[in-house]
Parts: C-alpha cells; structure tokens; sequence
C-alpha cells in the first residue's frame, strides 16, 4: 500500500511541479510518520523516502534510534523547550520555531553540542487561534532576534494551512507565505538565508508547490489515516 501511495503522491508533485514550470528535484517530500510504526517508515524507505517528518520527542528519538542513519529527520511539531536537548543533535531541521525563549533554548543546546540547528519560523498566516506560529506581522523581527543567536541558522518559513475541502482555498496562505519570504530576504539579514518553504499537506501539497513549497509534508497520502488512541 506504501509503495502505491508514494507512487501516487511523486507523480502528483512532477504534475504540480511541471504545472509550475518548477523542476521536481528542487521539491522534497517528507513522509510524515507521527503514530505510524516503525515497520511502515522501513517500508518507505525502502521505497526511497530518506526525509521523515514527527511532531513528538520521544516519538522521534525511539524511531531515530532504530532506523538507518542516512534518514533526515524533521521536527514539525510544535516544541516545548524543555526538550529541546533531546533532538537538537539528532534533527536535520525544525519546522516549528515561533518564538525567541524556543530559539534560545535551541541556541544553548547546540552551543553544548557543537552543533548548528537549522530552523524554520512558523507563521500563522491564516490567523487561526488554535494554530501555534509568529503572525505575519512579527515574523521580521523575530527573524532578527533570532538571527544574532549562535548555533542556529534560519532557512525559511513554514506554515500549516486551514483544513479545508478545496485545497484552492489555501493558495492565498501559501501566496502570501512565499511573498513574506521574498520581502524578508530583500532585507539582506546576516545569518538568514529564505530558501526553504516548509508547506502543503495531503490535502493541498499540489497548490502548494504551484506557489513555491520547497517541503511538502504528507502523512496521511503515504501511509493511511491516523489512529489516534482514545
Ligand atoms: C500531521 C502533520 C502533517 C501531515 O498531515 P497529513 O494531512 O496527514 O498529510 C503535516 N504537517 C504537520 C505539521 C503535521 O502535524
């Protein structure tokens, strides 16, 4: 099932990617395994998959551990300081970067392992209360604050559109996304670099990369609906 749904998802992102006059390789896929076992991410990677995206800690370390170590592993989800230090060495990128606490925290534990965290800002662009993320507004000079810190280095924006049916709903955010990253890096800021947009999920990857996503995270598209326990 894995196999087929990957095969569905990538001809899907070359038609978007072609639709755009976007070349495919510039568009990665990160298979988004959060409650998914660990047997279901081999599957994937053995059909090529070699980015993975989760959203807890501890669900991410336990996976980290047994699966091979060329995987990159992204941190999508949002991230209490406190545990910070378990990922900040084992993460290729975290997504969900919203305020300057969380990236000094990252800043502190890279420091102590020598390491340099890459980091996404994520913005609320669609406004939602029950979304985490900096507003548009504020993303600039989060950027700044956060730019001076050592140990991390800021690649891009990232977002988590509105569940909606029609994914042409969310072209707007997605616009809007790729707009803030192109005012932000005419700002010429040190340290920062506005290459990277992490967004579009199951739903609407398809639309978004049309208006420029760099990451796609599609969970549910590979490997099934996700049961949650009760
Ligand atoms: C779960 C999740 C996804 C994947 O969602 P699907 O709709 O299953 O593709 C993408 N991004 C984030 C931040 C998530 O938490």
């Amino acid at each position: 099932m894995i196999a087929e749904n990957l095969r569905v998802v990538r001809s899907k992102i070359e038609n978007a990617c072609s639709q755009s006059e976007r070349k495919p390789e510039d568009v990665t896929l990160i298979a988004v395994s959060k409650t998914k076992p660990v047997k279901m991410l081999k599957e994937a990677y053995d059909q090529g998959c070699r980015h993975f995206g989760e959203n807890k800690v501890q669900e991410l370390i336990d996976k980290y551990d047994v699966l091979p170590d060329d995987i990159k592993w992204h941190m999508i989800g949002h991230l209490q300081r406190n545990k910070v230090k378990y990922i900040v060495d084992k993460v290729y990128m975290i997504h969900s970067v919203d305020s300057l606490r969380l990236a000094e925290e990252i800043s502190r534990e890279a420091l102590k392992k020598n390491v340099t965290v890459s980091i996404l800002i994520e913005v609320n662009v669609a406004g939602e209360d029950t979304k985490f993320g900096v507003s548009p507004l504020e993303t600039e000079e989060l950027v700044r604050k956060i730019a001076v810190l050592p140990g991390i280095a800021i690649k891009g924006l990232m977002t988590i559109a509105p569940y909606v049916d029609d994914p042409e709903d969310n072209r707007q955010y997605f616009a809007a996304l790729k707009q803030l990253s192109v005012d932000i890096s005419k700002k010429n800021i040190d340290n920062v670099n506005m290459n990277v947009l992490s967004m579009g999920m199951t739903g609407d990857y398809a639309v978004a990369i049309e208006e420029g996503a760099v990451f796609v995270r599609v969970g549910t598209g590979i490997f099934g609906e996700r049961q949650y326990a009760l």
